[in-house]
């Protein structure tokens, strides 16, 4: 079959949205990038970013009942592409939602940060949300060796 894919590797992680799974996602976005010899500090921005967005589905998307997060990991030359995806309450205000210390669950000892983070470790974020039909958040880490 020809291969028409723009991506020279690719990969799906659907899990289930317990806290115990972000280390999964951490260490799973970690393992797939050691394909372009990335530094440690690049594996510790990426597993932060990832992270962070994976604990907002947990807490914000599903606000804690057990549904899918979906994980993509795609790579293009050196560039890596990671998409989380929840299908929960989604994001009326994107672009306040991304503004450092906004928060919707102060009550929760959340600090409103996590967008901020991802945005430091990350070379690019966009949000992609429907309210009702959840979020998708896209982050692209160019990976300089
Ligand atoms: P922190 O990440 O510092 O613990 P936080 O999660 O509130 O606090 P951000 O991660 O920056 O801060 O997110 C800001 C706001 O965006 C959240 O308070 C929430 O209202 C909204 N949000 C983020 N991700 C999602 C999501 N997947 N589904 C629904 N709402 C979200
Ligand atoms: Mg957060």
């Amino acid at each position: 079959m020809e291969n028409t894919n723009e991506f020279t590797n690719e990969m799906t992680l659907v899990f289930d949205s317990r806290p115990v799974n972000e280390g999964l996602a951490r260490v799973a976005v970690a393992s797939f990038c050691t394909q372009l010899n990335p530094t440690l500090e690049e594996v510790a921005d990426l597993k932060t970013a990832v992270s962070e967005a994976v604990t907002n589905c947990i807490i914000h998307g599903y606000e804690g009942e057990v549904h899918k997060i979906e994980l993509v990991c795609r790579l293009r030359d050196s560039e890596l592409l990671v998409d989380v995806k929840d299908e929960g309450v989604g994001i009326s205000d994107i672009k306040r939602a991304m503004e450092p210390l906004f928060t919707t669950k102060p009550e929760k000892d959340r600090s409103g940060m996590g967008f901020t983070f991802m945005e430091a470790f990350m070379d690019e974020v966009t949000v992609e949300s429907c309210v009702g039909r959840g979020t998708t958040v896209r982050m692209k880490k160019i990976i300089r060796r």
